[in-house]
């Protein structure tokens, strides 16, 4: 059997379903194409017809990302194929990824389908798929908790019909190493035509097993495996693509398998995608936490001086992680701005590279010294920007230990103007108040979280923000060297956010 190890990164689809991880196009287009450059093979750009946003996503990506397939996610039904045909219609390899659940739980709650009747729909989608491209992936909905003779013969029939890869999800982050190494053992042994697909894994990672279970697949046969970036998705999220890389490449005499991706992609494509999500990534995460390189306690350090082998089993450098250099200065004229953007990875528009030329030219008047990571969250504010949206134009706080904090507030939009004042529980809680009066919007803030980009006292703050009115979470993020005012920009990022897919739904 071929060792090689296909990468399908699916951060852009399940990834973004994580509570409050909603992205725009924009900033999905610059995730992908940083996932093209460290060479995952398969990118899930979305769900098509979920809405559109996902649409228009898909599509971008599908346009603009060359050299790896382009994968978008459909129901079992012929309207969800044609609509993610049609998103896919550009790409230069596009792929259908075909589901439906086959567990008794979701098919005696969810689908009410007989089995006879899954099978048949699973093969009638596969086939209508199949007319369009031949790319096509099929995956039976929590096929982890499927009885194993059903899952064989769904996984039979549908690579009779003509599925090139079959996912055999676990849903649900049910499974153990041990279980499921049997599970895809079982099916090698009990699929005729097995050797005719590719076998793909798919792990939750409630039980925060998705990494050892999507590791034991791979040994038991499977030869693509499903990830996101920091492991984020549904709930405790996916298998995260770097721990799962690492894991195989640092243990390669257990591991021994082909696997095509630039390791050193994997800490800027983290640092991107936690900054855009307002995902932070907890310190002492396997492989791009900040804790993850640190050797701190002094008998590890004395050991780490003489030989950094004695504690050390793979280097910073493997996986991106750079001294933090001073990059660029106040006297730093565009060129050079544009040339170190480009090293960064990030291709922007003329009207984006203006504006984050802008950003960077008033940062550097605040704050002497300007990093990557300092302008990463430029570029990451200026995605995030909606277009035609709100701008804080003036802000103003009093507070103070025994006084109640006061905000004033000017915004504008389209060229005018609007101003309000609001008490507050603090000063950030002020700020909102005066943002929610002058806009007439009804929204809690239900989350928020401030991190510093670089150390030292004149770091960049970050913010990000989630709120909701209800039926909506949606993330807002905003970077300044003053946090009140990064607050109060994060907050309105969101409430931009929020009007504008409020809009794009009633378009739906
Ligand atoms: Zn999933």
């Amino acid at each position: 059997m071929d060792n090689r190890i296909i990468i399908f990164d699916t951060t852009l689809r399940d990834g973004e379903q994580s509570p409050g991880a909603s992205m725009n196009t924009e900033e999905k287009l610059q995730i992908a194409k940083h996932l093209a450059r460290m060479k995952v093979d398969v990118i899930e750009a979305g769900f098509p017809i979920a809405s559109q946003g996902d649409f228009e996503a898909v599509t971008a990506v599908a346009e603009t990302v060359k050299g790896v397939t382009i994968c978008g996610l459909c129901r079992s039904l012929n309207k969800d194929i044609d609509r993610a045909v049609e998103a896919l219609k550009n790409a230069e390899k596009p792929r259908l990824h075909v589901f439906l659940a086959t567990s008794k739980i979701h098919l005696e709650y969810k689908l009410k389908m007989a089995e006879d009747k899954i099978l048949e729909t699973a093969v009638n989608a596969v086939k209508y798929a199949k007319s369009f491209y031949n790319d096509v992936e099929f995956s039976p909905e929590d096929a982890s908790r499927t009885e194993p003779s059903f899952l064989a013969k769904v996984t039979e029939a549908v690579i009779d019909a003509g599925a090139t890869t079959v996912n055999i999800p676990d849903t649900v982050g049910y499974t153990t190493p041990e279980e499921f190494y049997n599970l895809i053992t079982y099916l090698y042994k009990n699929v005729k035509n097995i050797n005719q697909a590719v076998i793909s894994v798919h792990c939750h990672n409630d039980l925060g097993l998705a990494v050892a279970n999507s590791l034991a697949a791979i040994r038991a046969g499977a030869r693509q495996v499903e990830c996101t970036v920091n492991g984020i998705g549904e709930r405790a999220g996916n298998c995260a693509m770097e721990e799962f890389i690492m894991a195989a490449k640092t243990r390669k005499d257990i591991y021994d398998y082909q696997i095509d991706l630039d390791t050193t992609k994997i800490y800027p494509i983290s640092t991107l995608v936690s900054k855009i999500t307002g995902i932070f990534v907890q310190r002492n995460k396997a492989i791009v936490g900040q804790n993850a390189f640190a050797h701190e306690a002094g008998i590890h350090q004395h050991g780490y001086l003489a030989n950094k082998e004695t504690y050390e089993i793979m280097t910073p450098e493997s996986v991106g992680i750079k001294e933090a250099t001073l990059v660029l200065g106040k006297h730093s004229g565009r060129h050079a701005f544009q040339k170190h953007m480009e090293d960064l990875g990030f291709s922007l528009t003329e009207e984006k590279l203006n504006a984050t030329f802008k950003a960077f030219k008033d940062l550097a008047d605040k704050k002497k010294e300007v990093y990557d990571d300092d302008l990463i969250s430029l570029i990451e504010t200026e995605l995030g920007t909606v277009a035609g949206g709100y701008e804080i134009e003036n802000i103003q706080i009093q507070t103070g230990n025994n006084i109640r904090p006061v905000a004033c507030v000017k915004i504008k939009k389209d060229g005018e103007f609007f101003e309000d004042a609001s008490i507050g529980d603090g000063p950030v809680d002020a700020a909102c108040q005066a943002i929610k009066r002058i806009i007439g919007i009804d929204c809690n803030l239900e989350d928020y979280r401030l991190h510093s980009s670089t150390s030292g006292m004149d770091a960049i703050g970050e913010v990000s923000t989630i709120i909701t009115d209800g039926k909506y979470h949606i993330t807002g993020k905003a970077s300044d060297t003053d946090v009140i005012i990064a607050s109060a920009k994060s907050f309105l990022n969101a409430v931009n956010r929020l009007i504008n897919i409020k809009e794009q739904n009633k378009k739906d």
